[in-house]
């Protein structure tokens, strides 16, 4: 191993790469790490963390509304973007400390620069022109938003990149796509006071979804006032003289907004990374192809997260991370596990879900019983808001495992962690049914449900 520089070199430095360099250098190894931007990645930096701040500045809005319920009288409220970002630039460059250090407490040198792959064993450092040589080599680079190049005027549209840097907040926004981006942050600048719509090319929100879900935040996010233009894209953006966009949307209707928001999915960074150069096979898409232990197709190089666009969530990027260390330094070859990964998605209500979804469940099980409540949840009673909870269990019926957990409404994120934990220990109904309920929640919903509200024979509901 002493004929290289390193032992392992990762290129990237986000939550997948981190997380490898750092315990590989906890490991004694010797480790090199190159970040051309900042440390942290899309999740510290321009996504999950971020966002999430700006979730909780979107909420007092609605927190304000329902204060007089309360008895509390809320003066004029105003709300001033530039304090929002600076507050959030400041969490995030403390962050970012963070991740430094503890990459320099592991002995991990940082190279501040782009790298490129010169050959299996060799990395180009651009910002020096130095080339450094590793036994192993981690990819984890990630992936960037689709800029739409198809659309024309796709040069004025932002990306969720873009709006955690946007100098002033619009006044009116479209975004467009019906994932989890466009979802949050929809609700996000609806929250903030902006004239929102949503534009989706399909026929209702979050494809993949259990579909109450989709139904319950769709449904919801209208009532809240936000505009969900479904069955529609956009076909051109327009620049006016003043500024404003007009986006041209598929079904004829042209709308002046201040800000257009891609949020159509994300590709994988692979240009120019030298990666064929090195024998490192693509797929049609740009990610970098691996087999079930994350190895590349060139065996010392191996790559884990976004880039690889198998599952595009930052625990799984770390869990990939820890997996190839077994495999390449500990000599316990280990896959990641993909199965049963709770998610939840920043909408408001927030959604937090686990496992199968109803209609992929009747696919799997010929018998299944759905248990299903649906109920004002306590803080909006005085509150006023007619804002329901909706919460479902799909448990197969032969076996009496709960297979999937739905939730939407308040704190549904949280629950979803915790919920994760009993569908990965495959618990069954019963151990539900014989959990005390924690009083009063919303959650012991999910302990109390003790009927199915109806049963799914062979694809079909039975009720
Ligand atoms: P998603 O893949 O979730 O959604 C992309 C959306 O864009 C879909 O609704 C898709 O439609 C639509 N779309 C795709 N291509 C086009 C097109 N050419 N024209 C119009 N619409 C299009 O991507 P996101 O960008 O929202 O998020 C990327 C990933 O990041 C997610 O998959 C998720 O894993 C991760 N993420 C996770 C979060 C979390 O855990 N809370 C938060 C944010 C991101 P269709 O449904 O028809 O395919």
């Amino acid at each position: 191993m002493t004929q290289y520089d390193y032992d392992l070199f990762v290129i990237g430095g986000g939550s997948g790469g981190v997380r490898a360099a750092r315990l590989a250098g906890a490991m004694g190894k010797r480790v090199g790490l190159a970040e051309e931007y900042r440390m942290g990645g899309t999740c510290v930096i321009r996504g999950c963390v971020p966002k999430k701040l700006f979730v909780y500045a979107s909420q007092f809005s609605e927190h304000f509304e329902d204060a007089p319920g309360y008895g509390w009288s809320v003066g004029e409220t105003a709300f001033d973007w530039p304090t929002l970002i600076a507050a959030k630039d400041a969490e995030i460059a403390r962050l970012e400390g963070l991740y430094r250090k503890g990459l320099e407490g592991n002995g991990v040198t940082i190279h501040e620069t782009r790298a490129k792959l010169v050959s299996p064993h060799e990395v180009l450092l651009e910002a020096t022109g130095e080339t450094v040589t590793a036994d192993q080599i981690l990819v984890a680079v990630g992936g960037r938003p689709n800029l739409h190049d198809a659309l024309p005027g796709h040069e004025y549209c932002i990306s969720s990149n873009g709006a955690f840097h946007l100098e002033e907040l619009p006044k009116a926004v479209i975004v467009e796509g019906g994932g989890y981006i466009a979802v949050e942050f929809a609700n996000i600048f609806h929250g903030l006071g902006v004239d929102t719509t949503l534009v989706y090319r399909g026929q209702k929100i979050l494809g993949g979804f259990d579909e109450d879900l989709r139904d319950h935040l769709q449904e919801t996010m209208i009532a809240k006032g936000i505009k969900v233009v479904c069955h529609q894209i956009l076909e051109k953006v327009e620049k006016r003289p003043d500024g404003r966009l007009d986006a041209h949307l598929s079904g004829g209707e042209a709308i002046a907004v201040d800000q257009i928001m891609l949020a159509i999915g994300r590709v994988p960074n692979t240009e120019n990374l030298g990666m064929r150069h090195a024998g490192v096979e693509l797929d049609v898409r740009g990610a970098i192809v691996v087999d079930n232990y994350s190895r590349t197709s060139v065996e010392n190089i191996w790559a884990v997260g976004d880039v690889t666009n198998r599952m595009q969530l930052t625990p799984v990027a770390i869990h990939e991370a820890m997996c190839f260390l077994e495999t390449a330094f500990k000599d316990n070859p280990t896959v990641p596990d993909y199965d049963t990964v709770a998610t939840a998605v920043f909408s408001q209500p927030e959604i937090g879900t686990v496992g199968l979804t109803e209609s992929a469940a009747a696919e799997r099980y010929s018998e299944l019983e759905v248990y299903r409540a649906s109920f004002r949840p306590m803080h909006n009673i005085l509150a006023g808001r007619d804002e329901k909870m909706l919460m479902k269990l799909i448990v197969d019926a032969e076996s009496r495992i709960v297979v999937g957990a739905h939730v939407i409404g308040p704190g549904a994120g949280e629950m979803a962690q915790l919920l994760g934990i009993s569908l990965k220990a495959r618990c069954t109904k019963d151990v539900f049914d014989a959990t005390m309920a924690v009083h009063p929640t919303a959650a012991e919903e999910l302990v109390t449900m003790y009927a199915p509200t109806y049963r799914v024979r062979n694809g079909s509901r039975v009720d």
